[in-house]
């Protein structure tokens, strides 16, 4: 489910990005319609795929924490936006035994991060196909450029499961960029006694021979990289917020007691923020939390956000991640470089969260993060710090206090108003900072040019704007 078709053919794509193109001399055969293998985003050019839009995918695997191994099949189903020779899928998982177009066999090779597959025959534009890939062994975990793991983190009783930026590549084959949003089922099995915790609603729990299979639906669309199933020994406790939207939260049985504070504010922050931000996206919420020391993050994995340990900053950080359920979930990024979209509003709403709880105002917080001259950190560039700060400081500080220093420009009224209508018009889609500017000088009747030039498009310490 992609809203934005790209405007480029797959040759001129393929060509705008660094890195290897598409070197196979049938892709220039005339009449041959081959899909790009890039979607050309500057901070990870091999990322995603072009010629189709991926609508469903439907993930179904066995995995056994003791040995680590993986059996499954993904099954996807897309629309081919171009005729189609060839295409390919981001994968960095298992060995692959089997690729089937609208369940014919078809040849498939891999490259590193890249599964080509080729049809038995060309799938017209617009047409409807499914794709499954059948694969098996160990999936595992990635390091980004900043050194960050990711991916299919194992952990001593199941695995840790997070793909910001790239990492959902390691276990299922997908169109692995923010850009194509689809609708997912996941259908895990794991050994009884052990939990499979994924994004949406769980539709069924059974249980045959010493396996449990866990089917959850995510019905709204999702980006790839929020995809999980965190899988463990925990503790499973359901409710509803006052505002009636479900709840599912696991925690890791050592973990239970200290984590008991920030899951207990759940229901009270998915409302708060529904009451600011406009109607919570999504039909279930929830968190996971699990103990993998060695990431040192929590994601924002749609529905459920998923942390590594009880963060020290507990009800802040719960706060930030259940913000980007609005900010990067359901209004998602078109380029990685505009992640202040995400981090910026995300921290943010930990300052709006403090402020309706009676601690620092949001105020407050901003002249506390604006009065340090720290040198590196006024330095970066806010509309495109670098993909090794995309993670850093700047995105979530400077990015927050933009949106204040916004808010103050242009009064509450009108600041709470353009939130509404940013979560409201790109809901289930994908928007830049440009789109930002537009909105909000619309809403406010200011031209504010010369106030994002100042906070976004340059770099150093706003005095004025
Ligand atoms: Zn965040």
């Amino acid at each position: 489910m992609t809203l934005r078709t790209p405007a480029v053919s797959a040759l001129m794509a393929a060509a705008l990005v660094a890195g290897p193109t598409l070197a196979d001399p049938a892709t220039a055969a005339p009449g041959s319609t081959v899909g790009a293998d890039s979607l050309g985003d500057p901070y990870f050019p091999r990322q995603g795929n072009g010629g189709f839009d991926v609508r469903h995918y439907d993930i179904a695997f066995a995995y056994d924490p003791g040995s680590r191994q993986m059996t499954a099949t993904a099954t996807l189903t897309a629309v081919a936006t171009q005729d189609l020779s060839r295409f390919s899928l981001d994968f960095m998982g298992p060995t692959v035994s089997a690729v089937t177009v609208d369940a014919v066999a078809a040849a498939f090779s891999r490259d590193d991060d890249k599964l080509f597959v080729t049809p038995k025959s060309v799938l017209r534009n617009g047409r409807t196909f499914t794709v499954a890939v059948s694969y098996a062994g160990e999936p595992g975990p990635m390091y980004d450029p900043d050194g960050s793991i990711e991916g299919w983190v194992p952990t001593d009783d199941g695995a840790f499961v997070v793909g910001e930026p790239q990492g959902s590549a390691r276990w299922f084959p997908g169109n692995n960029h923010p850009t194509d949003k689809a609708t997912f089922t996941f259908r895990a099995t794991v050994p009884d006694g052990t939990t499979a915790v994924g994004n949406g609603t769980l539709v069924s729990q059974s249980t045959r021979s010493g396996w449990t299979t866990f089917v959850w639906e995510s019905r709204e669309p999702m980006a790839t990289y929020l995809a999980t199933v965190t899988i463990g020994k925990f503790i499973i406790s359901e409710s509803t917020t006052p505002g009636n939207i479900p709840v599912y939260t696991a925690v890791d049985p050592r973990l239970a007691k200290r984590a008991a504070p920030m899951l207990a504010e759940i229901p009270d922050i998915v409302d708060y923020f529904s009451s600011v931000f406009g109607p919570y996206p999504f039909s279930s919420t929830g968190a996971i939390i699990d103990y993998a020391p060695q990431v040192g993050y929590a994601l924002e994995t749609q529905t459920r956000p998923v942390f590594c340990d009880v963060p020290s900053d507990a009800i802040g950080t719960i706060a930030h991640e259940l913000a980007h359920m609005w900010f990067g979930d359901s209004v998602s990024l078109t380029r990685w470089s505009d992640i202040w979209l995400n981090e910026g509003f995300a921290t943010y709403a930990e300052w709006l969260w403090s402020e309706h709880t009676g601690g620092p105002t949001a105020q407050k917080l901003f002249e506390r993060t604006y009065a340090p001259d720290k040198k590196p950190f006024w330095d970066v560039l806010l509309a495109d710090p670098g993909v090794l700060d995309m993670f850093d400081y700047p995105p979530y500080d400077r990015g927050a206090m933009t949106l204040h220093a916004l808010r103050v420009k242009v009064g509450d009224e009108i600041f709470f108003k353009i939130l509404k209508e940013w979560t409201r018009s790109y809901r289930f889609g994908n928007a830049t900072s440009a789109d930002f500017i537009r909105l909000a000088e619309r809403a406010s009747q200011q031209n504010l040019g010369s106030f994002f030039d100042a906070w976004l498009y340059r770099t150093g310490k706003p005095t004025s704007w």
